[in-house]
């Protein structure tokens, strides 16, 4: 399987986004730390890492850590706001390092709803510099967008804008805002939009893209909500290919493995052709209402098959519909057994090395600090702070 791991390699960021799910903590990585983390992606055996955050860019030894992971042989990516690669000497020292596709974070394409968004001024100038630097070094570039109450009814209006003013840029992902952790938790009413809010908007920025032969993907949105575009559902590739994602939090968490793909399920679900491949409603922070589901009428056959027959995705071994029916029986089976056995909570079994360190701490206090005036200039709520760990491990 094509799995892909992340390692949160720094949780400061310089933008200050409302919805933030991984805001600042006390937490700090060396690049020796950073080494054990990306030898544990090896070991594996996956694909790729992706160096996200916070805003990976500010973690002095990004480029080391790149050249790494890239020399053991993990297909490289970073998540970033694009900030520090608008400069175009940093992105060269990146495309340098090996990095190898950058995913740019760009919410919208109106100057005043980003600015809103990104709590910050003048960043959009900076996405779209980041984004011809990455393309003069080489290096690929996705735009990453969270759907949030903001920027929900016009989503296609930046595809538009990214089609004509960026034709290189191919690939797209969604991801709908996860009100469950961070800043996004206390600021719920703010960001976190109804479903039927950005239903229209995403269903015509998926079609500009597939008619334009552009690939994109979208997260934590049921499949009633794009069932014209479900092969496209990260949820819905996921539990097709049984894949799973680890994550490398720089918080208490350290390392969350995740297998199960599904998420909260209602009665008209019983009713809908998708339920077996569809990842229902991200449950997690309550911010989504279980009312808004409905069911769908469409062929499961013809979803998977467009998964399991992508020319683009060698990922999936059995690219024949009744091979995969069979496999997907078996893990149906197995995963059955295993929720009878264990509570559905996510397997931590990964090296514990995001440290607590004086130094960190100091970080973070200073962050902390500079972050209540910005939240206080937004009118958001700030984030419960990060307690270190009760016994925190001796810095190193
Ligand atoms: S009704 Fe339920 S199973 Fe069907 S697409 Fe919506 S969330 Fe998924």
């Amino acid at each position: 399987m094509a799995n892909i791991g992340y390692i949160q390699v720094v949780r400061h960021c310089n933008h200050f986004c409302g919805f933030c799910s991984n805001p600042t903590t006390p937490y700090e990585h060396t690049l020796e730390t950073m080494r054990e983390l990306v030898d544990d992606f090896v070991r594996r055996e996956y694909f790729g890492v992706i160096l996200t955050g916070g805003e990976p860019t500010l973690h002095p030894q990004l480029p080391e850590i790149c050249a790494y992971a890239r020399e053991q042989g993990l297909h490289v990516r970073m998540i970033t706001n694009g900030w520090r690669l608008a400069d175009p000497d940093f992105a060269k020292a990146m495309a340098d390092a090996g990095l190898q596709l950058a995913h740019v974070s760009v919410y919208s394409v109106r100057p005043e709803i980003e600015e809103k968004l990104r709590g910050a001024a003048g960043t959009l100038e900076r996405a779209f510099q980041a984004v011809e630097n990455a393309n003069r070094f080489g290096i690929d570039v996705n735009i990453n967008c969270v759907i949030n109450r903001l920027n929900a009814d016009h989503l296609d209006e930046g595809i538009r804008y990214w089609i004509e003013h960026h034709p290189e840029v191919r690939h797209f992902v969604w991801n709908n805002l996860d009100p469950s952790m961070g800043r996004a938790e206390v600021n719920q009413e703010e960001y976190t939009p109804r479903l039927a809010q950005f239903e229209a908007s995403l269903f015509r920025a998926l079609t500009l893209l597939h008619k334009s032969g552009r690939t994109f993907r979208v997260e934590k949105v049921p499949l009633c909500y794009m069932a014209d575009f479900a092969w496209a559902s990260t949820e819905t590739r996921k539990i097709v290919k049984g894949e799973e994602r680890i994550v490398h939090f720089l918080d208490a968490k350290q390392t969350v493995r995740q297998t199960d793909w599904e998420h909260v399920y209602t009665d008209v679900c019983d009713a809908c052709s998708l339920r077996r491949i569809c990842g229902g409603l991200f449950d997690r922070g309550d911010g989504y209402d279980p009312a808004e589901l409905y069911p769908v009428f469409v062929s499961e056959d013809a979803v998977v098959e467009r998964i399991i027959q992508d020319p683009t995705d060698p990922s999936f071994p059995f690219r024949n519909l009744g091979a995969w029916k069979r496999d997907f029986g078996e893990r149906c089976r197995e995963t059955l057994e295993k929720a009878k056995a264990t509570a559905r909570l996510p397997v931590v079994d990964g090296p514990a090395v995001g440290r607590v360190t004086d130094r960190a701490q100091r970080l973070f206090e200073s962050k902390r600090r500079t972050e209540a005036k910005k939240a206080a200039a937004l009118g958001v709520a700030q984030e419960g702070a990060e307690a270190g760990p009760e016994d925190a491990p001796e810095e190193r």
